[in-house]
């Protein structure tokens, strides 16, 4: 037998018993995003590799491991191919971000608008080894505010409530979420150093990941999900401040307005996220049903990122949602205690079925039911009917299987009158309606 061709690893087929799942966050997700006043940016799944490595640092795992690149088409993108560096040629998105400030700066969005509001609902590609919550194709839905003076902290706060709004809205309950502050950059650098002071003495403790770590980005050791460099990061005491007395009040004020919009949190000094362009506020939301990959979603202020890929210095902050990770604590959740709302189990629904019953060798009622349906699906209602000849039992089951509301008879009696038999299938009731007065009814049935 032939061999089959299966999904590739670390992506999966997304089946229509699930896609009413996916659909139901995208569209809570949608409404969400409206009420903030954020609208919608769709920007290519492939960019040049090296705004990627640009924004996200030589030094980050995504940079280091995990760029997918499109080796087919590097001579497109400019480079000559005998000396191509890893920074050339062209690779799939691993995230958004870079994506849409690359494309706010091209489209001169800061000479439009003061603050410009972006979501985005898509693929991301990260080359990853595939378990449980990690792929290789996964699904994020984020946003980035970005403008002239927007290091505002209650627009962090109002950032920071968007995303725990939207979990909500997706029915997960019991996520933690995280926030810290990392400040500036001269913030950041001096915590860097305090991080290096700290880690030194137990530097032969650290996975040999974590001692190139401990020289590339020190940052990321706190990431680390090896055990002893686990107990190594919890014994640190990084209570000593770092961050410059202007950083500490801002990041007060984006504490303040998250209390005020009612939002827990937690402080937690060893989160700093291991990407180089974050500043000031960053927080992360997990989950403890998902095992662990628990991270339902992260996100942050990164206020260089404009000027660093050549645009003006504009501040910018976003989150990412994991959308296949949502659909897991979901799950998770479900088998837990708490009932869900059932609009996201809710299966398809079918507005009319037309079962038409010809004599044998004849095909008028079967003529008559395609076109009937055809004019019904143009008035913005959803109509099916069975193309192969069936008895009526058969085509009463198929309706009753597809869920349909409401069941139009054609036979030969009806075409002999030229109406149709109308049923309404939640309660019970048929009539015979005449063909001509069939769109009125539907227009005014409900
Ligand atoms: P990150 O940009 O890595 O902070 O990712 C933001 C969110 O996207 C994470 O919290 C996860 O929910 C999700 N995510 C990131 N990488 C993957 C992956 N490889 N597979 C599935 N979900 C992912």
């Amino acid at each position: 037998m032939t061999k089959k061709i299966l999904v590739p690893r670390g992506t999966a087929d997304i089946l229509p018993a699930e896609i009413v799942h996916w659909q139901k966050l995208e569209s809570t997700s949608r409404d969400i995003f409206r009420l903030y006043g954020y609208q919608e940016i769709r920007t290519p799944i492939f960019e040049e590799t090296g705004l990627f490595a640009r924004s996200l640092g030589q030094t980050s795992d995504v940079v280091q491991k995990q760029m997918l690149n499109l080796s087919s088409l590097k001579e497109d993108s400019g480079s000559s191919n005998a000396s191509s560096t890893p920074d050339e040629g062209l690779s799939l998105r691993p995230e958004a971000t870079a994506a849409i400030v690359r494309s706010y700066i091209q489209n001169d969005f800061d000479r439009k608008e003061s603050l410009s509001k972006f979501y985005y609902i898509g693929p991301m590609f990260r080359g990853e080894r595939p378990q449980k919550g990690r792929l290789r194709q996964f699904h994020q839905i984020g946003l980035e505010a970005i403008g002239p003076n927007s290091s505002l902290p209650f627009l962090d706060a109002e950032v920071i409530s968007l995303a725990v709004h939207l979990l909500n809205s997706f029915g997960i309950q019991g996520f933690q979420l995280k926030i810290n502050s990392l400040g500036t950059p001269e913030d950041k650098k001096n915590f860097s150093l305090h991080l290096r002071d700290l880690l030194q003495r137990n530097l032969s403790r650290l996975c040999p990941d974590c001692q190139k770590r401990f020289e590339r980005n020190v940052f990321r050791i706190l990431d680390c999900k090896n055990e002893t460099c686990r107990s190594v990061v919890g014994e640190l005491n990084l209570k000593e401040p770092f961050l410059s007395d202007e950083s500490r009040k801002y990041f007060e004020e984006v504490k303040t307005a998250l209390t005020i919009a009612g939002v827990s949190f937690e402080v937690s000094p060893l989160l700093v996220r291991g990407l180089d362009y974050y500043t000031h506020t960053v927080f992360e939301v997990s989950h403890s049903g998902l095992g662990s990959q628990d991270a339902l979603g992260a996100g942050g202020r990164y206020n260089g990122l404009v000027q660093e890929l050549g645009g003006n210095d504009v501040a910018a902050i976003g989150f990412a949602l994991g959308m296949e990770r949502i659909l897991l604590a979901r799950q998770a959740l479900e088998r837990g205690p708490a009932p869900m709302d059932d609009s996201f189990t809710a299966g398809p629904s079918l507005d009319v079925f037309i079962i038409s019953l010809d004599k044998e060798g004849e095909e008028k009622a079967f003529l008559s039911a395609f076109k009937l349906l055809q004019e019904i699906r143009s008035q913005g209602k959803s109509a099916q009917m069975s193309y192969a000849p069936a008895s009526m039992k058969s085509q009463m089951r198929l309706a009753d299987k597809l869920g349909a509301r409401r069941v139009i008879i054609i036979g030969e009696d009806e075409l002999k009158e030229n109406s149709i038999t109308f049923k309404d299938m939640l309660q019970g009731i048929q009539s015979k309606v005449a063909l001509d007065r069939i769109g009125e009814v539907l227009k005014n049935d409900r």
